[in-house]
């Protein structure tokens, strides 16, 4: 293949443990440069691929991720969309997968790879995970059909040879290399001594919709996870929190919640007052099932909606999204069933 004619990816440094390196005198890993980090992996010169890189004034640790930082991302890749063939972003692993599937809904009409990719060992250390992830991201994000079209059209995280969907990505194991589950969307790649796609998995875009960015959200929200012996007023005070526009209710089993009469009661004033609830179950395999048990349909009674088998970083950053676009509390809750961006099962 011609130089002139090698496909072009951008990669976007965000920080995180990949390149991170150790504080000599506290011993705590902090973030450094971008150059540095491209040091360590000369392979990417090899890539019949060009890449330029973009990197955050000061690179973060993921767990000082925002929203805004979620929009300038959304920015960054819409300016240069017209001038790349995929985008690899460089992230920590702690909040990678909330930035994934909130990139999955402010990104409408994504035609392009969008790889966030990290590591569990800082990219200078001998046993690094952090190279062969961003080599195959970088790969993936260039790939193309014979017909020049991309192969990875979506947001997806890509980590220890697995690709998965973004906003089907949960973060499961803080020391594995193998970091990263989908645990209701089977896996779109797998990396071995070729890359495996499963092009059915995969999403179809359509290339001739122009990219629509999106920048608003609204925070507003927050995660509930039941246990046994939950108490009235904890969860009254939480309900009735100034501003509170939509609740994540964490539920056991198929989306079931006690039938205390307390506990309907609390969660029917909510809907009336205008609160979302989504329901989604604290099991992160199968499907809220809100008919299949008395104990479910009681929280259909109250005006909870499911959330099918949504992860809780993409029904969070979904409903941040719906919210900020200035939808009622009653479109929120129909438009629950339509998916955005393939991140429910709907049969
Ligand atoms: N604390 C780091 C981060 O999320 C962990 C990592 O990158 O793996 O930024």
């Amino acid at each position: 293949m011609k130089k002139s004619n090698y496909p072009s990816v951008l990669l976007i440094y965000t920080g995180g443990t990949i390149g991170m390196i150790e504080n000599p005198e506290t011993g705590a890993l902090e973030a450094f440069d971008f150059d540095q980090l491209i040091e360590n992996v000369p392979e990417l010169k090899r890539f019949n691929c060009h890449i330029n890189s973009y990197q955050f004034s000061s690179p973060i640790d993921s767990s000082d991720m925002e929203p805004a930082l979620w929009a300038k991302l959304v920015k960054i890749i819409t300016e240069n969309y017209d001038l790349y063939d995929g985008f690899v972003i460089l992230h920590g692993t702690d909040t990678m997968a909330y930035t994934a599937s909130a990139l999955s809904f402010m990104l409408e009409n994504l035609s392009k790879p969008v790889i966030l990719t990290g590591s569990q060992l800082p990219i200078g250390m001998l046993r690094t995970d952090g190279k062969e992830n961003l080599i195959t991201s970088v790969e993936i994000a260039a790939a193309k059909h014979p017909d020049g079209t991309p192969i990875v059209p979506e947001v997806c995280i890509f980590f220890e040879n697995h690709l998965l969907r973004g906003n089907r990505t949960t973060k499961i194991n803080a020391e594995n290399f193998n970091a990263f589950r989908s645990y209701n969307y089977p896996i779109l790649a797998t990396a071995g001594i070729h890359i495996k796609y499963e092009y059915d998995k995969i999403h179809k875009a359509d290339p001739a919709l122009p990219l629509k960015p999106h920048y608003v959200y609204d925070t507003n929200v927050i995660v509930l996870t039941l246990f046994p012996g939950i108490q009235e007023n904890l969860i009254r005070n939480v309900l009735q929190t100034p501003g509170l526009r939509a609740v994540v209710l964490k539920t056991y089993g198929s989306g079931n919640a006690p039938q205390k009469p307390w506990f309907i009661q609390a969660l029917k004033e909510a809907t009336e007052r205008g609160i979302v609830i989504v329901n989604i179950s604290q099991c992160p395999t199968g499907m809220v099932e809100m008919g299949r048990y008395e104990t479910g349909l009681h929280l259909l009674d109250a005006g909870v909606v499911s959330g099918y088998d949504s992860t809780v970083e993409s029904i969070l950053t979904k409903l941040m999204f719906m919210l900020g676009h200035g939808k009622s509390a009653e479109e929120i809750r129909q438009l629950m069933d339509v998916p955005i961006a393939g991140e429910i099962t709907k049969a």
